[in-house]
Parts: structure tokens; sequence; C-alpha cells
């Protein structure tokens, strides 16, 4: 056995949360070895770019703002702008495209709201006061760990308590809305989360609107530039980065953890603090030994994510496409996404109703040139899994298959001539996801339980091992962010609230 350090914080994972728990660290306490460890050979974990024609592609929009946390992490990056439309909406029903373009501005958006449903107008104004309350007193949970916070807790977040257990859809029902577009656009939201409505817990769809309709912001450069800037400011900071190193255990001895790495070395530490995929920490990392039986059932339990498709395009047209802000989601359908597994599930065929759920996004490069990229989550990574065990040929011709078919879909909304308009593209299927990040399950949205691990079930930052803690999120980048913030202001006793950082 080698010893490789001896650390007092060590950080698993260099994604985003990671990356950021360990800057953070170092820079409160410049005297601590912090140590942060990662098994690819740089940070960024899922949040990456990908090179085409000169130009970083990806497929990250972000929201809420982040730049209150970038602020304190001394990270230039200031390219973000307010969107006036973050949020649009296309419903495809045979052949027609109903349209809805959301503002940003809780005020504007809730109007744009009513202007489209006025029929509802009193059911909206009910739901979306709801919603900001809900909103409300979660940012105040997650922002506070005072005990007088904790006495307060059974009378201020009633509204929570009761409605963030629920699923979604069954949330949605209470308000009995007359127009079913509407619904069906409060549906979208959950989209955002990943998950179809009626899986989804309420409080994520709402913590997603509410943010979009606050600010929703785009990165102007590309994603790859935030890393650059995390990477150069955790070698500013001398924070000790370990690459290309993989932890395959992690036990105790003499009162510290001992973390062994693939290669056969090992480091000591005191604390540690995991940024990777739950499951694969408590069931294959940590020596069950230092586990109890209910926390083991409590983690068999935990349900994660699914995989996604991404098709990333660049090209060139002689017009200008409708990128306003710089950025269009699109969804389409209804409780596409439950429709999307099942099918796959069943090994029956995933394309073939004309309701898709995905999310498309379009950034102008340089003038008229565009970059383009369609994310459909989730999908089922055991139905490409069977495809790709048939052979090259079923491989690609069902690539081709989703290719035609999005492709369609843009076309239909953006330009008919879209594809012969693409001088380069790059297309990711669940497969390709699993063996680019080296994932254990092929699931790349492998940083959070769902939605039915809330309440009691709620699977938090703390572990029922001293000085272990489990820091992930599902919300995206502003939860990888927010959610390393926490922990350290948590792990410091509440010295980095006092900047207020704002939710
Ligand atoms: C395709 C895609 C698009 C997305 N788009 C958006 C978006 O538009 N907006 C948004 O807000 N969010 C988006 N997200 C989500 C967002 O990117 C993630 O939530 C966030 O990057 C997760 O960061 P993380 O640090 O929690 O996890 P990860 O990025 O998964 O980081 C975990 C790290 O741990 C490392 N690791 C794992 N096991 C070990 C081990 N045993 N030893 C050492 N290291 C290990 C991994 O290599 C990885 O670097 C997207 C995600 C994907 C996949």
């Amino acid at each position: 056995m080698v010893l490789l350090d001896n650390a007092d914080y060590l950080v698993l994972g260099g994604g985003l949360s990671g990356a950021v728990t360990a800057l953070l660290l170092k820079q409160k306490m410049p005297s601590a070895n912090i140590v942060l460890l990662e098994k690819q050979s740089h940070i960024g974990g899922v949040a990456s770019s990908h090179l085409l024609q000169n130009h970083y592609v990806d497929s990250v929009y972000m929201y809420p703002d982040i730049s209150c946390f970038l602020k304190y992490l001394k990270i230039n990056f200031p390219t973000k702008r307010n969107l006036k439309n973050i949020y649009s909406i296309h419903f495809f029903d045979q052949g027609q495209i109903t349209s809805i373009q959301l503002p940003t501005g809780i005020q504007q958006f809730e109007e744009k709201l009513i202007q489209y449903f006025p029929e509802d107008q009193f059911s909206i104004k009910k739901f979306w006061q709801d919603c900001q309350n809900i909103n409300h007193q979660f940012l105040r949970l997650k922002s506070k760990f005072s005990f007088l916070d904790l006495l307060k807790f059974p009378f201020t977040m009633t509204k929570m308590i009761r409605f963030a257990n629920k699923d979604y859809q069954s949330f949605l029902n209470q308000y009995h809305f007359k127009n079913p577009l509407l619904l069906k656009t409060l549906q979208s939201f959950a989209g955002i989360g990943q998950l179809s409505p009626d899986r989804l817990n309420t409080l994520i769809p709402i913590i997603a609107m509410i943010n979009l309709a606050e600010k929703g912001c785009v990165p102007l450069q590309s994603f790859q530039e935030l890393l650059n800037q995390l990477d150069s400011r955790l070698k500013e900071e001398q924070v000790k980065c370990y690459f290309s190193q993989k932890l395959q255990s992690l036990s105790k001895e003499k009162h510290k953890f001992k973390m062994s790495l693939k290669d056969g070395k090992s480091i000591y530490v005191n604390q540690v603090i995991s940024t990777i995929d739950t499951k694969n920490m408590f069931q294959k990392i940590v020596d069950p030994d230092l586990l109890s039986s209910s926390f083991t059932t409590k983690i068999n339990q935990l349900e994660m994510t699914q995989s996604c498709f991404i098709i990333k395009a660049i090209v060139q047209p002689e017009m200008d496409y409708p990128c306003d802000n710089g950025q269009i989601l699109f969804y389409g359908g209804n409780n596409t996404f439950a429709f999307l597994l099942e099918k796959a599930e069943n090994h029956t065929d995933p394309l073939h109703s004309d309701i898709f759920h995905f999310a498309l996004s379009v950034r102008e490069m340089e003038e008229r040139v565009y970059a383009i990229e369609i994310l459909v989550v989730p999908v089922s990574f055991s139905y490409w899994l069977k495809i790709a065990k048939l052979g090259r040929n079923a491989y690609f011709s069902e690539i081709a298959r989703w290719e035609d078919f999005l492709y369609r879909k843009i076309a239909k909304v953006i330009d008919p001539d879209f594809n012969q308009k693409i001088i380069s593209k790059k297309i990711i299927t669940p497969i390709e996801f699993q063996g680019m990040y080296k994932l254990s399950e092929g699931n790349c949205y492998d940083m959070a339980q769902i939605n039915r691990q809330s309440g009691n079930n709620r699977f938090g930052f703390t572990t029922p091992i001293p000085g272990l803690y489990h820091n992930k999120m599902i919300l995206g980048v502003y939860g990888a962010f927010l959610q390393s913030f926490i922990l350290v202001d948590y792990l410091l006793k509440g010295k980095i609230n006092q900047y207020q950082y704002h939710f």
C-alpha cells in the first residue's frame, strides 16, 4: 500500500459540485489540506462541452442566475443575461402547432399565463400564489440551520409539507384548470426536473418554474469557459487535485477514513464529501460495516433518474434563426416521459407517436452560425443497450430514426430546410454517454435521488457516518452550486451565510 496523501478534507468527484465545494473550502480555510479526487483527467463531470467546427457546443442553460456564487468564488464569467422569453412551449398536435411564450419576471410571467388562458385566471392566481409560497418556504428551509428555524418549521412550512410529497400531477389536479393546454404547459415544467409529472415531487417543478420566471439566464460563452475558470481558480488556491484517480473503497481506520484508490494507493482523511452517484457510493464503495441496516434499506430504495439522447449540430443558414435571446425550449406532448419509458421498457417502438418531450436550445455562435442542441430526457438506457447488442447496423439505424424524427420537429418550427444546412453534428446516445463518462449503469443523471425521497425519506447531505457527507441534488448547475454552498456553510457553522448570497 502506498500512502498518497493525508488530508483534512477530501472531496470526492470533480464535477461541478465537487470542484465548487473544494474551492470554497480552500477559500475559507487556506491552511487546511484539501484534496479533490477525480477519476477523469479533468474537472466538469457531466457538465461538458463538445468541440464542433471550432465552437464549443453544450446543453447547459442555467436557471436561476448563478452569478452570486461565481462572484463569491472570484470567478469572472460575466456571460449571462436575463432572457426576455426564457421558456417557449410548442405543442404538436396532428400537424398543428400551438406556441406559448413565457417571459421572465414573476409578474409578467403570471400576466402572460392569464392572457393565454383567461378562462382560468382565478385558478392561475391561486396556483401561482401557492407555488411562490412553497418555493419561498423551501429556500428558507435550505438556507438556514438555526434552532429557531427548526422550531418555527411546523408553523411556517405547512403548505410545503402538505404538497412537497405529492406528485406534481395530483398537485395540479386540485386547481381544476379548464383549458387542457394550461395543464400541459404547467406539466412541462416537470420536464426540467427530467421526469414525468406523475413521478415527480411537487417541489421540483415548482422550483424550476419560479426560478425560470424569476431569472432565466444562459451562459453567453460556452460552458467550457466556466470550467476553465474554475480550474484556474483551483490552481490559484492550490487545491490539491488528483486526476485520473478512481476511489474504489472507503473504510475507517483509527478515526480516519481510508480511501483506497484503483491503483492500490491510499489517502487518509478526516472528513469526506462525496459528490458521486449515491447508490454507487453507498452500495459499492463504502465499507458495509459502517452502514446501519436502515440506512442501507434507504439507499436500496433510492430511485435515480434516467439517461438522455442528445443531438448537437452547427448550422449555417442564410436567414436568422429564432433564437431571440440565445435560447428556446420546446416541449411537446402530454406526459410523454412516462409514455416513452413505458414503450422503451416494453421494447416496443418509442417513436411511433407524434407526441414527444424534448428540449431544444438555439444559440448564435457567430453571424448566421448557430449551434442547435436537442436533448431528450429521460431515455431508457436498457432499451439502447439491447439495440447496441444487436450490432452496429441495428444501432446506427436506430440513431438515424431518432435523428430523423427530431430533425423533422425542428424543421416544423424553425426552418423546413434545416437538414441541408447542417455543417457539423454529433449524436450522443445513452450508450455513448456511459462510455464517455464511464458511468456505472449508463445513468447520466446520476446526480440525485428523486421525488419519492422527499420529506422524511429525503436523503440529506449528512450521513449516519460522522465526517462523511454526501452532496447530491437534482436541480442541475444551480443545484450543484447551491448545495455546495449550503454544505460548506454548514461545515463552517454559518460563516458563508453572512455574505447573504441570494437564492
Ligand atoms: C446532457 C446533460 C445536460 C444537462 N443540461 C443542464 C442544463 O442545461 N442546465 C442545468 O442546470 N443542468 C444541466 N445538466 C445537469 C448538470 O450538468 C448536473 O446537475 C451537474 O453538472 C452535476 O454535477 P455534479 O458535480 O453533481 O455531478 P457529476 O458531474 O456527475 O460529477 C461527479 C464526478 O465524480 C467523478 N467520480 C465518480 N465516481 C468516482 C470515483 N469512484 N472516484 C473518483 N471520481 C469519481 C465523476 O467522474 C464526475 O466527474 C445536464 C446534465 C446532462 C448530463
